[in-house]
């Protein structure tokens, strides 16, 4: 603070610290950051497992999300700290790599960020954490693939596939009809992959979601699904060997570009007009049936005298298809995107066996739900899952839940070796990791001691979720794998076959083998989690000053 004085001698005072006494340095900043991370990874903490809670996010505009996916969760959540921004990408980036697990990564960084708090009220430089975690994360990433297994299917053997898309969707709102669901996700999947190449390509396959019927109904389409009718109900509502083009243009006259006034003094200019218009429209109409084309598809809009001529031609239309659609039709079906119905020629068009118009439902207060399904594209390969459920909310969730399911199973054609879930495979590490710290000499050991413990966190979640007391089933983990010498001991929370939970209140503990149980989580989704989230920790524990905007001095 200093006082000066201005050209007439008055005294006025000079705060200079003023905006920047928000800055925080050193362990303060490390610990304030920690707080702020931990405080999103207990959000979802409750989240994890079979038996974890959904979330319900309102947001600004009052739309209602019921969900317990981790990523989603934290993409809707409005959040403005910086560093726990980072923790929502890291859930969205296992999102985007693995597609599973984004619930699981989040919890493994608060635990770790959480034995990184205790390390350093201990005295130890948050660098040294960092650098212990690291060389931890990476015996856990080998110990990992050491215990993975390798599961073998084939198009007659789809039973390892099945089972894995069960696990997925335990912990999910399709819970109780994941037979059928992991059913379609395994059929849509195969539909699209190269087993021999272990290659997925997923764009070829699109989700729609229709409100109305049950979850029950939702199935797999071989070909596109579009939620879209014909532009006039009495077009035709099947056509067969469909030759399809697709417009970007409108259907319409050409607009002058420039304002212009256009003044009509006598009935015979208007009828001229008139005229023109019309030519000029079944001008249009006239080439694009030269191409051959019997069904059109429009990225915008018509009018309803358009709508009629397109009628009376005889050349049933479907408008205002959205873009994401348009690309989707192009692949599935051959068609080339055109932009002017000049350059329409026979080349452009796309093929599609069947194109029908199908009711949904018995709406009868509103017009009726309809949907236009293209079958036997000219792209075999491309598949819709038309999902069902009772209203929007539901639709959405079992979108996401189904999507999972389907990164799941695309990770497993990819790469086929596997470890097992309720806890096991992160007691096995925790065990294998304590193992390495007695080795090594140092401080870096604390570190890589508390790495283990962190990773004993997501079977105590687990436990606490379902109602059970966390302490006594880890310690019994942890016990019957070491005594036993069978890595595959976990927390049996729910049977892959049944639908209620399975807690055999005569007994001490819930460990099971998961591998008899049914709960195969894939390998690369497990070690990307590790890797994930020691990486992000790394990187929150090496800040050590705070500076924002205008306020550095
Ligand atoms: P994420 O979004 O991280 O996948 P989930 O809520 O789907 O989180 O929970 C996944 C966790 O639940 C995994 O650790 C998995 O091993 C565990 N899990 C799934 N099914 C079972 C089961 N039947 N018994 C015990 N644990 C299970």
């Amino acid at each position: 603070m200093s006082m000066v004085y201005d050209e007439y001698g008055r005294p006025f005072v000079i705060l200079k610290e003023q905006q920047a006494k928000n800055r925080v340095k050193g362990v303060d900043a490390t610990k304030a950051n920690i707080l702020a991370a931990r405080s999103i990874s207990n959000i979802l903490r409750t989240s994890l497992g079979p038996k974890g809670m959904d979330k319900l996010l309102v947001s600004p505009d009052g739309d209602v999300t019921i969900t317990n996916d981790g990523a989603t969760i934290l993409s809707q959540m409005e959040i403005h700290q910086p560093v726990a921004k980072l923790l929502v990408e890291l859930s969205s980036s296992q999102d985007d790599e693995i597609g599973d697990g984004t619930t699981g990564v989040v919890v493994m960084a608060g635990a770790l960020l959480e034995q990184a708090e205790i390390l350093m009220s201990k005295g130890i430089h948050p660098v040294r954490i960092a650098r212990g975690f690291e060389a931890a994360s990476q015996v856990a990433i080998d110990h990992l693939a050491k215990i993975s297994e390798k599961v073998e299917f084939s198009k007659d053997n789809l039973q390892p596939l099945l089972t894995t898309a069960k696990t997925t969707l335990s912990s999910k709102i399709l819970q109780p009809h994941k037979e059928k669901m992991a059913g379609i996700a395994v059929q849509a999947i195969l539909d699209v992959a190269d087993i021999e190449r272990h290659d997925v390509n997923f764009d070829m396959i699109r989700m729609e979601g229709k409100t109305g019927g049950s979850l029950e109904d939702t199935c797999l389409v071989n070909g596109l699904v579009l939620d879209k009718e014909f532009s006039h109900p009495q077009m035709p509502t099947m056509i067969k060997d469909a030759k399809l083009c697709i417009l970007t243009c409108p259907l319409e006259p050409p607009k002058p570009k420039t304002k212009h006034k256009l003044q009509i003094d006598s009935a015979e200019a208007y009828e001229e007009l008139y005229n023109q218009e019309q030519k000029y429209f079944r001008d249009m109409i006239q080439k694009i049936k030269d191409s051959g084309a019997n069904l059109v598809i429009c990225q915008w809009g018509f009018d309803d005298e358009a709508n009629h001529l397109l009628l009376q031609q005889e050349l049933p239309a479907v408008r205002w298809v959205g873009g994401v659609e348009i690309e989707h039709i192009a692949i599935a079906t051959g068609a080339r995107i055109v932009a002017r119905v000049e350059e329409l020629t026979p080349d452009k068009l796309g093929t599609a066996g069947k194109v029908e118009q199908i009711s949904m439902g018995t709406n009868s207060s509103r017009q009726q739900d309809r949907i236009l399904v293209l079958e036997d594209c000219a792209n075999k390969k491309a598949v819709t899952v038309l999902v069902r459920g009772g209203n929007k909310m539901i639709v959405d969730e079992a979108k996401r839940s189904l999507h999972d399911a389907m990164c799941v199973v695309r990770n497993l054609v990819k790469d086929n070796r596997v470890v097992y879930g309720g806890g096991s495979a992160e007691v096995s590490c925790s065990l294998a990791i304590r193992k390495h710290a007695d080795t090594i000499t140092g401080v870096d050991q604390y570190a890589i001691r508390a790495f283990a413990d962190a990773l004993d966190d997501i079977p105590l979640a687990l436990a606490e979720n379902a109602g059970l007391s966390p302490i006594n089933e880890v310690t019994a983990i942890k016990s019957r794998q070491v005594k036993e010498g069978i890595h595959t001991i976990g927390l049996g929370l729910l049977s892959l076959n049944e639908t209620e939970f399975t807690i055999d209140s005569t007994k001490g503990d819930h460990t099971m083998d998961m591998k008899e149980l049914g709960v195969f989580e894939t390998l690369i989704g497990k070690q990307q989690q590790m890797q994930l989230a020691a990486q992000v920790v790394k990187m929150i524990l090496k800040i050590d000053d705070v500076i924002s905007e205008g306020q550095y001095r």
